[in-house]
Protein backbone atom coordinates (compact mmCIF):
# COMPACT_ATOMS: atom_id res chain seq x y z
CA UNK A 1 0.00 0.00 0.00
CA UNK A 2 1.48 3.58 -0.94
CA UNK A 3 2.35 5.84 2.07
CA UNK A 4 2.32 9.48 2.25
CA UNK A 5 4.37 10.53 5.54
CA UNK A 6 3.99 7.42 7.27
CA UNK A 7 0.40 7.09 6.50
CA UNK A 8 -1.68 4.62 4.01
CA UNK A 9 -2.90 5.76 1.24
CA UNK A 10 -6.13 3.62 -0.33
CA UNK A 11 -7.10 2.56 -3.56
CA UNK A 12 -10.46 2.60 -4.51
CA UNK A 13 -11.12 -1.07 -4.14
CA UNK A 14 -9.68 -0.75 -0.62
CA UNK A 15 -11.88 2.13 0.14
CA UNK A 16 -15.01 0.13 -1.31
CA UNK A 17 -13.98 -3.08 1.48
CA UNK A 18 -13.90 -0.25 3.80
CA UNK A 19 -17.21 1.10 2.77
CA UNK A 20 -18.52 -2.29 3.38
CA UNK A 21 -17.09 -3.02 6.45
CA UNK A 22 -18.34 0.59 8.01
CA UNK A 23 -22.02 0.10 6.61
CA UNK A 24 -22.54 -3.32 8.35
CA UNK A 25 -21.06 -1.41 11.28
CA UNK A 26 -23.66 1.45 10.91
CA UNK A 27 -26.70 -0.93 10.64
CA UNK A 28 -25.81 -2.25 13.83
CA UNK A 29 -25.98 1.10 15.66
CA UNK A 30 -28.90 1.73 13.57
CA UNK A 31 -30.53 -1.44 15.04
CA UNK A 32 -28.77 -0.99 18.93
CA UNK A 33 -30.31 2.28 18.64
CA UNK A 34 -33.79 1.55 17.91
CA UNK A 35 -33.32 -0.62 21.11
CA UNK A 36 -32.87 2.31 23.31
CA UNK A 37 -35.18 2.16 26.42
CA UNK A 38 -35.36 2.36 30.03
CA UNK A 39 -35.73 -0.72 31.52
CA UNK A 40 -33.78 -2.35 28.98
CA UNK A 41 -30.11 -3.99 30.17
CA UNK A 42 -26.90 -3.03 28.26
CA UNK A 43 -25.78 -6.85 27.58
CA UNK A 44 -28.71 -6.32 25.02
CA UNK A 45 -27.02 -4.39 22.88
CA UNK A 46 -23.61 -6.80 22.95
CA UNK A 47 -25.92 -9.66 22.14
CA UNK A 48 -27.70 -7.71 19.29
CA UNK A 49 -23.93 -6.92 18.20
CA UNK A 50 -22.66 -10.39 18.04
CA UNK A 51 -25.53 -11.94 16.62
CA UNK A 52 -25.41 -9.83 13.51
CA UNK A 53 -21.39 -9.83 13.09
CA UNK A 54 -21.92 -13.18 13.28
CA UNK A 55 -24.64 -13.06 10.40
CA UNK A 56 -22.61 -10.98 8.17
CA UNK A 57 -19.97 -13.28 8.42
CA UNK A 58 -17.75 -10.47 10.00
CA UNK A 59 -15.46 -10.28 13.00
CA UNK A 60 -16.18 -8.13 15.41
CA UNK A 61 -12.83 -5.84 15.70
CA UNK A 62 -13.35 -4.64 19.11
CA UNK A 63 -13.66 -8.61 21.23
CA UNK A 64 -10.01 -9.19 22.56
CA UNK A 65 -8.54 -5.91 20.98
CA UNK A 66 -5.75 -5.46 23.20
CA UNK A 67 -7.81 -7.38 25.88
CA UNK A 68 -11.39 -5.99 25.49
CA UNK A 69 -13.61 -8.25 26.98
CA UNK A 70 -16.78 -7.36 24.68
CA UNK A 71 -17.81 -6.71 21.10
CA UNK A 72 -19.80 -3.36 21.71
CA UNK A 73 -18.02 -0.50 23.63
CA UNK A 74 -21.36 1.04 25.60
CA UNK A 75 -20.78 3.77 27.79
CA UNK A 76 -23.39 5.42 30.04
CA UNK A 77 -23.76 8.96 31.29
CA UNK A 78 -20.40 9.65 32.33
CA UNK A 79 -18.70 6.93 31.09
CA UNK A 80 -17.36 8.20 27.99
CA UNK A 81 -15.63 5.19 26.12
CA UNK A 82 -14.47 1.73 26.77
CA UNK A 83 -17.61 0.83 29.16
CA UNK A 84 -18.39 -2.69 29.08
CA UNK A 85 -22.55 -3.85 28.31
CA UNK A 86 -24.00 -5.40 31.65
CA UNK A 87 -26.62 -7.85 32.59
CA UNK A 88 -27.05 -5.61 35.69
CA UNK A 89 -26.68 -2.16 33.77
CA UNK A 90 -30.31 -1.14 33.14
CA UNK A 91 -31.31 2.10 31.24
CA UNK A 92 -33.05 4.58 32.99
CA UNK A 93 -35.44 7.17 31.54
CA UNK A 94 -32.91 10.62 30.93
CA UNK A 95 -30.04 8.04 31.09
CA UNK A 96 -27.19 9.39 27.45
CA UNK A 97 -26.03 5.71 26.06
CA UNK A 98 -22.63 5.80 23.76
CA UNK A 99 -22.11 2.52 21.17
CA UNK A 100 -18.87 2.37 19.73
CA UNK A 101 -18.19 -0.53 17.10
CA UNK A 102 -15.72 -1.94 14.84
CA UNK A 103 -15.63 -4.88 12.31
CA UNK A 104 -13.30 -6.43 10.50
CA UNK A 105 -14.66 -7.35 6.72
CA UNK A 106 -12.03 -9.07 3.96
CA UNK A 107 -9.41 -7.59 6.28
CA UNK A 108 -10.46 -4.17 6.54
CA UNK A 109 -11.73 -2.32 9.68
CA UNK A 110 -14.98 -0.62 10.14
CA UNK A 111 -14.84 2.27 13.20
CA UNK A 112 -18.37 4.09 14.30
CA UNK A 113 -19.83 5.57 17.27
CA UNK A 114 -23.08 7.19 18.22
CA UNK A 115 -25.09 8.48 21.55
CA UNK A 116 -28.33 8.22 22.04
CA UNK A 117 -30.94 9.38 24.53
CA UNK A 118 -33.06 7.13 26.51
CA UNK A 119 -36.24 8.58 26.65
CA UNK A 120 -36.98 12.10 27.85
CA UNK A 121 -33.17 13.29 28.36
CA UNK A 122 -32.66 17.06 29.89
CA UNK A 123 -32.32 19.97 27.19
CA UNK A 124 -28.86 20.15 28.64
CA UNK A 125 -28.15 16.37 27.61
CA UNK A 126 -29.32 16.89 24.33
CA UNK A 127 -27.53 19.97 23.25
CA UNK A 128 -24.39 18.00 24.32
CA UNK A 129 -25.49 14.97 21.42
CA UNK A 130 -26.23 18.00 19.00
CA UNK A 131 -23.35 19.58 19.80
CA UNK A 132 -20.94 16.62 19.61
CA UNK A 133 -22.53 15.33 16.61
CA UNK A 134 -22.16 18.48 14.51
CA UNK A 135 -18.34 18.80 15.63
CA UNK A 136 -17.99 15.66 13.86
CA UNK A 137 -19.76 17.22 10.54
CA UNK A 138 -17.54 20.39 10.93
CA UNK A 139 -14.30 17.83 10.94
CA UNK A 140 -15.32 16.23 8.04
CA UNK A 141 -15.90 19.46 6.04
CA UNK A 142 -12.32 19.82 6.39
CA UNK A 143 -11.61 16.56 5.34
CA UNK A 144 -10.39 17.04 2.07
CA UNK A 145 -6.61 17.45 -0.02
CA UNK A 146 -5.12 20.73 0.12
CA UNK A 147 -6.12 21.43 4.24
CA UNK A 148 -4.24 20.34 6.94
CA UNK A 149 -4.72 17.56 9.37
CA UNK A 150 -5.38 19.87 12.38
CA UNK A 151 -7.76 21.97 9.94
CA UNK A 152 -10.00 19.02 11.11
CA UNK A 153 -9.04 19.49 14.98
CA UNK A 154 -9.60 23.01 14.81
CA UNK A 155 -12.96 22.92 13.72
CA UNK A 156 -13.97 20.37 15.61
CA UNK A 157 -12.57 22.63 19.10
CA UNK A 158 -13.94 26.16 17.85
CA UNK A 159 -17.58 24.35 17.41
CA UNK A 160 -17.24 22.96 20.50
CA UNK A 161 -15.93 25.76 22.70
CA UNK A 162 -18.48 27.83 21.17
CA UNK A 163 -20.91 26.20 23.81
CA UNK A 164 -18.12 25.64 26.82
CA UNK A 165 -18.44 22.32 27.02
CA UNK A 166 -15.24 20.19 27.59
CA UNK A 167 -12.68 18.19 24.68
CA UNK A 168 -11.95 14.86 25.73
CA UNK A 169 -7.59 15.23 25.36
CA UNK A 170 -7.18 11.72 26.48
CA UNK A 171 -8.54 9.94 23.76
CA UNK A 172 -7.79 10.82 19.98
CA UNK A 173 -9.20 9.65 16.10
CA UNK A 174 -7.20 7.71 13.95
CA UNK A 175 -6.02 6.77 10.87
CA UNK A 176 -7.81 2.78 9.96
CA UNK A 177 -7.50 0.39 7.30
CA UNK A 178 -5.95 -3.33 7.41
CA UNK A 179 -5.71 -2.02 11.21
CA UNK A 180 -7.93 -0.70 13.54
CA UNK A 181 -5.64 2.07 14.69
CA UNK A 182 -3.29 3.35 12.05
CA UNK A 183 -1.37 6.64 11.51
CA UNK A 184 -2.31 9.71 11.86
CA UNK A 185 -3.35 10.34 15.82
CA UNK A 186 -6.55 12.77 15.21
CA UNK A 187 -6.79 15.27 18.11
CA UNK A 188 -10.71 17.05 18.37
CA UNK A 189 -7.97 20.54 19.39
CA UNK A 190 -5.42 21.46 18.34
CA UNK A 191 -2.33 20.27 19.92
CA UNK A 192 0.05 23.40 20.66
CA UNK A 193 3.80 24.03 18.55
CA UNK A 194 2.76 20.69 16.34
CA UNK A 195 2.59 21.20 12.57
CA UNK A 196 -0.23 18.85 11.11
CA UNK A 197 0.39 16.65 7.83
CA UNK A 198 -1.38 17.81 4.58
CA UNK A 199 -4.29 15.82 3.70
CA UNK A 200 -4.40 13.92 0.42
CA UNK A 201 -6.67 11.39 -1.29
CA UNK A 202 -6.67 8.09 -0.32
CA UNK A 203 -6.69 9.07 3.52
CA UNK A 204 -9.18 7.17 5.48
CA UNK A 205 -9.29 9.08 8.98
CA UNK A 206 -12.00 7.81 11.79
CA UNK A 207 -12.77 11.05 13.78
CA UNK A 208 -14.68 10.89 17.28
CA UNK A 209 -14.64 13.58 18.93
CA UNK A 210 -15.68 13.19 22.69
CA UNK A 211 -17.48 16.11 24.64
CA UNK A 212 -18.39 16.58 27.89
CA UNK A 213 -20.57 18.65 30.29
CA UNK A 214 -17.54 19.65 32.31
CA UNK A 215 -13.67 19.38 32.61
CA UNK A 216 -11.84 17.29 30.36
CA UNK A 217 -10.08 15.21 33.21
CA UNK A 218 -10.39 11.74 32.73
CA UNK A 219 -10.49 8.31 34.91
CA UNK A 220 -10.28 5.18 34.25
CA UNK A 221 -12.39 3.07 36.32
CA UNK A 222 -11.05 -0.07 38.37
CA UNK A 223 -12.07 -2.75 35.52
CA UNK A 224 -9.01 -0.73 33.66
CA UNK A 225 -11.04 0.25 30.95
CA UNK A 226 -14.02 2.09 31.52
CA UNK A 227 -12.70 5.99 30.92
CA UNK A 228 -15.19 8.56 32.97
CA UNK A 229 -14.94 12.27 33.68
CA UNK A 230 -13.43 12.86 36.53
CA UNK A 231 -16.15 15.05 37.69
CA UNK A 232 -19.01 12.68 36.86
CA UNK A 233 -20.77 14.74 34.32
CA UNK A 234 -22.13 13.50 31.14
CA UNK A 235 -19.93 12.74 27.54
CA UNK A 236 -20.94 11.95 24.47
CA UNK A 237 -19.18 10.16 21.63
CA UNK A 238 -19.74 10.31 17.83
CA UNK A 239 -17.34 8.81 15.38
CA UNK A 240 -17.59 8.64 11.60
CA UNK A 241 -15.04 6.55 9.25
CA UNK A 242 -14.43 9.03 6.27
CA UNK A 243 -12.42 8.36 3.46
CA UNK A 244 -10.28 11.44 1.58
CA UNK A 245 -11.50 11.58 -2.39
CA UNK A 246 -9.76 14.10 -4.40
CA UNK A 247 -13.25 16.39 -4.40
CA UNK A 248 -13.74 15.84 -0.91
CA UNK A 249 -14.68 13.81 2.36
CA UNK A 250 -17.24 10.82 1.71
CA UNK A 251 -18.55 8.95 4.80
CA UNK A 252 -18.32 5.12 4.91
CA UNK A 253 -20.09 4.62 8.44
CA UNK A 254 -23.64 4.98 7.09
CA UNK A 255 -26.29 2.53 6.26
CA UNK A 256 -27.03 3.33 2.62
MG1 LIG B 1 -14.76 3.62 17.60
MG1 LIG C 1 -12.09 4.86 16.58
Amino acid sequence: MKKYRGIFLKNDKEIGLMREANRIVSTILDELGRNVEPGVPTILFEEICRARCEEHGVRPAFLGYQGFPFALCCSVNEEIVHGFPSKERILKEGDIVSFDMGVVYEGFFGDSARTFPVGQVTDEARQLMDVTRESLMKGIEQARPGNNLYDVSAAIQTYVEGYDFGIVRRFVGHGIGARLHEKPEIPNFVPQGLTGVPLKAGMVLAIEPMVTLGSDEVEVLEDKWTAVTKDRKLSAHFEHTIAITSSGPTILSQSA
